[in-house]
C-alpha cells in the first residue's frame, strides 16, 4: 500500500503553508523561455507547477544550503561610545521554512553539513534553521551528464537530509513517503491510500570510485596531473557558490567610528586570497594548488575526519562552471591520468 497525492492537493498544502505564515522556497523558473530555475520562493502555489514537475530535468542554479547558512548573516552589532562598547549578538532565526521540490542530492548534503556545524562548537544558527526547516525531496526521474550521485552512495530516490519523498506516479500524482516526524506531520491528512506503489528511478550509471579517490588523492599530492588539469581553473568560486556542501565563510566588521556589525560571508578556497597570510605568503598560491585542495578536501579530508564524503554528486559545479572543470570531470581526468579503470 502507499499514500499519493495530486499535484492540485500539493499546491493546496503550499497554499496552507503560506496562509501559516511559513516560508516556503522551491524550484521556480526565473525567466520565462530561460532553464534558467533557482530556488527561491514561489510568491504563489501556481508559480510552483513546472519547476517542480516529473516532466524533464530540473536543476536550480543554486543549491538549498542558502536557506540553512546563508550567503551573508550579521552574526553581532556594536556600537561605540566614548569609554565602552556596546555588544548586541544577532537574534536567533524562528522563521519556519518549507523546501519543496528538492533534489535528493540537494537535501543529502545537510547531514554532511552537520558535521561540521556541530564539530568543536555547535553553530546555533544554522543549528536553529535546521529545527526550524522541513525538507520535502522529489526523487529524479531523469538526469544530465553532470550527474553522478549513484558514484557516491546515493541516488534519485536517496532519502537522506528529507523529511518527506516524493515519488511522481504519472503528470498528475505523487507517492508519499514521509521519513520523520515534521515529514508525516506535514503530509497529514493530505494523502489517499492507494495500491498504486510509484517506481523507483534508477539515475546515473556509477562513474568514479570514491574509496579509490580518497588514498589516491593522499599518494599523489604533488603530481604534476594538478595543474594540467586546473589550467584552466578562473578561478571564480562559481563551483562552491553552487555547491551544496561547500562551507567555508570569512568574519568581517563592517563599520565606523559610531559602531558596526560583525558579518559571516562565504568564501571559497578557489579565491587566491583565501589563504593568503597577512605577511603576503600564500601556501596556495597557484590555481593548480587551491584545484587540489577542493577534491583533497571532499574526498580525503572529510571522510578521514567525519566518515563522510564531502560530495553528493549533484553535478552542480560541472553545470555551472564557465572553464567546463567541475567534480565529475576532474575525478574522471584524474582516473584517466593514472590510467584507472572507473566502474
Ligand atoms: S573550477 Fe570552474 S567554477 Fe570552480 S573556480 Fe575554477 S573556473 Fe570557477
Ligand atoms: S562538489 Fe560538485 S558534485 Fe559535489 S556536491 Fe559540490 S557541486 Fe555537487
Amino acid at each position: 500500500m502507499s499514500q499519493l497525492i495530486s499535484h492540485k492537493s500539493l499546491e493546496a498544502l503550499l497554499s496552507e503553508q503560506l496562509a501559516l505564515g511559513v516560508d516556503v522556497v522551491a524550484p521556480v523558473l526565473v525567466t520565462p523561455g530561460l532553464p534558467l530555475y533557482r530556488h527561491m520562493p514561489p510568491g504563489s502555489a501556481d508559480i510552483l507547477v513546472r519547476g517542480f514537475s516529473s516532466n524533464g530535468f530540473v536543476r536550480p542554479r543554486n543549491s538549498i544550503k542558502d536557506f540553512l547558512f546563508p550567503r551573508h548573516e550579521t552574526l553581532m552589532t556594536y556600537r561605540l561610545s566614548a569609554h565602552d562598547v556596546d555588544l548586541h549578538e544577532a537574534p536567533l532565526p524562528e522563521q519556519p521554512l518549507l523546501v519543496l521540490g528538492a533534489h535528493p542530492c540537494d537535501a543529502a548534503a545537510l547531514p554532511i553539513l552537520d558535521h561540521v556545524f556541530h564539530w568543536d562548537c555547535t553553530d546555533a544558527a544554522y543549528e536553529q534553521r535546521r529545527a526550524l526547516t522541513t525538507v520535502v525531496t522529489l526523487a529524479c526521474t531523469t538526469h544530465d551528464d553532470a550527474c553522478f550521485c549513484t558514484s557516491v552512495g546515493l541516488g534519485p530516490a536517496a532519502e537522506a537530509g528529507s523529511d518527506a519523498l516524493l515519488l511522481p506516479l504519472d503528470d498528475d500524482t505523487y507517492e508519499v513517503r514521509p521519513l520523520t516526524d515534521k515529514g508525516a506531520a506535514l503530509f497529514r491528512g493530505k494523502m489517499e491510500t492507494s495500491e498504486r506503489i510509484a517506481e523507483v528511478p534508477r539515475g546515473p550509471e556509477t562513474l568514479v570510485d570514491p574509496e579509490w579517490m580518497r588514498t589516491h588523492a593522499a599518494e599523489h599530492f604533488e603530481d604534476t596531473v594538478w595543474a594540467e588539469i586546473s589550467a584552466r581553473c578562473l578561478g571564480c568560486g562559481v563551483c562552491a557558490y553552487t555547491c551544496p556542501t561547500c562551507h567555508c565563510f570569512d568574519i568581517v566588521d563592517e563599520g565606523n567610528a559610531a559602531g558596526g556589525c560583525r558579518v559571516r560571508n562565504w568564501d571559497s578556497c578557489q579565491f587566491c586570497l583565501f589563504t593568503e597570510h597577512a605577511s603576503g605568503h600564500n601556501p596556495r598560491s597557484k590555481q593548480s594548488q587551491r584545484q587540489r585542495q577542493r577534491v583533497f578536501h571532499k574526498f580525503h579530508i572529510y571522510p578521514e575526519r567525519f566518515g563522510a564524503i564531502l560530495c553528493t554528486g549533484c553535478g552542480n559545479c560541472g553545470r555551472n562552471c564557465p572553464a567546463g572543470l567541475g567534480m565529475l570531470n576532474t575525478l574522471l581526468e584524474l582516473s584517466e591520468a593514472a590510467g584507472m579503470e572507473q566502474p
